[in-house]
């Protein structure tokens, strides 16, 4: 394909690949179908531009993809390759047919249960990273990639790692694209963790429910005014928004990252389980519990010894 091979002058895009059609672009570049020559594999290829990023980021580039190529969960879109022509990097990808969340969520009601469905697929895969020290940083619906239409629990997560290296946070994106995903703590540039993996899968769980709308961003709001409502959110439940899916919701958006849910105990709440179970606590109120119940078992112990001491007859 012309249009992929003009500039390189050693190995090509059509080296490597049969091209068959441009499926998206992204902030990174473009993502095409494409039949891998080496093992006549259908492939979704992501074309990175050598000359957007310093040589550090691109080593760094490099380190991660040998990580991603060792992950391999259901939930999430197998990494295949990385290979390089003398002005790209390609990445394969296995190429997932069914589109993305962000296409189906577009003002189409979606159940309950098949909500539940699709989020049990996704905090599956986000308990792998996490369990595996890796943040994903940049969950959105266009980044969720469907496989089976009729199975919501198949879909896979895409973009992980590589959104680390290529600096989500240079991006000046004055329409708000991926900043309406981020965790405050993010947004506010303080430390963070795994907890804003967390946050975005709030946002896209509230976005399933309510035909594609977000939480808290506005049309008119700009970054600005975006990350000034993060730091106190209000959130407004439509009415068919049922408590369960609230309670569920309200404990993966605390604005401490610590009060958050952490995805093993996503997954065993009784809206992502649809079934009449015990809300799981987090981690901060089991420490409530447990100091409750520690001063409780104090009281006791000092009312026994007060009645060693002084027996009343
Ligand atoms: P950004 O780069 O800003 O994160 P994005 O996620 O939309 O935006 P890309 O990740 O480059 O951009 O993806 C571009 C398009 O390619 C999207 O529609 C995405 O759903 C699709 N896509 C990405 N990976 C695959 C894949 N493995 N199989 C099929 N489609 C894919």
């Amino acid at each position: 394909m012309e249009e992929f091979d003009s500039g390189d002058y050693h190995d090509k895009f059509s080296s490597f690949y049969t091209y068959i059609r441009t499926i998206g672009k992204g902030s990174f570049g473009k993502v095409v179908k494409a039949i891998d020559k080496y093992t006549g594999i259908t492939c979704a290829v992501k074309i990175i531009k050598k000359s957007s990023y310093s040589d550090e980021v691109l080593s760094a580039l490099r380190f991660e993809s040998e990580i991603l190529s060792s992950l391999d969960h259901p939930n999430i879109v197998k990494f295949l390759h990385v290979r390089e022509s003398d002005n790209r990097i390609f990445i394969g990808m296995e190429y997932i047919r069914g589109g993305n969340l962000s296409d189906l969520i577009q003002n189409k009601t979606i159940s309950e249960s098949k909500a539940a469905k699709i989020m049990t697929g996704i905090f599956r895969a986000v308990e792998y990273l996490h369990n595996r020290g890796i943040v994903h940083r940049d969950l959105k619906p266009a980044n969720i990639l469907i496989s089976n239409p009729k199975d919501l629990t198949t879909v896979k997560v895409a973009d992980f790692g590589l959104c680390t290296q290529l600096g989500i946070f240079s991006r000046t994106d004055e329409k708000c694209g991926t900043v309406i995903y981020m965790a405050p703590e993010l947004a506010a540039g303080k430390n963070y963790n795994k907890e804003v993996d967390i946050w975005s899968c709030g946002i896209i769980m509230f976005k399933l429910l309510c035909k594609g709308k977000h939480p808290l961003y506005r049309q008119k709001d700009t970054k600005d005014s975006y990350f000034a409502k993060l730091q106190n959110p209000k959130w407004v439940f439509p009415k068919n928004f049922s408590p369960l899916a609230q309670n569920l919701f309200l404990k993966l958006m605390k604005i401490p990252p610590i009060e958050r849910y952490t995805a093993g105990q996503v997954l065993a709440h009784p809206w992502i389980l649809q079934k009449n179970i015990a809300i799981p606590l987090t981690y901060l109120e089991k420490m409530r519990q447990l100091d409750s119940d520690m001063k409780l078992r104090g009281f006791v112990y000092s009312l026994l010894f007060a009645s060693l001491i002084y027996p009343s007859n």
